[in-house]
């Protein structure tokens, strides 16, 4: 693991992952370093959808987040499902998205 890594490090995960109904599809590190952990469904934009835990509950759960524990702050991986190879990019600045 990450030595710099705290099993008891923060990390906001949604509502399904905390309930275990779904596995975690998106890993965002937040410029602030903060990590959030999502099934990559929408959610509500409300603290009701989301959960703060101990990221190393979560490790415990699915071991292969482990590889996306180098993340840099600012950046994200995704992948389309348990077992599926991550794909890293920069998390989109909202403000300057385009559709
Ligand atoms: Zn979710």
């Amino acid at each position: 693991m990450n030595p710099e890594l705290d099993y008891h490090c923060a990390a906001l995960i949604c509502i399904h992952v905390f309930e275990r109904k779904r596995p975690v599809l998106l890993v965002c590190r937040g410029a602030d370093g903060d990590w959030g952990l999502y099934c990559g469904s929408a959610h509500q934009d409300s603290g009701d959808d989301y959960r703060v835990v101990g990221i190393g509950h979560v490790l415990d759960d699915d071991p292969t987040l482990r590889e996306v524990l180098n993340l840099e702050p600012g950046w994200e991986a995704e992948r389309s499902g348990l077992g599926q190879p991550w794909r890293r990019g920069l998390v989109p600045d909202e403000d300057e998205a385009t559709y």
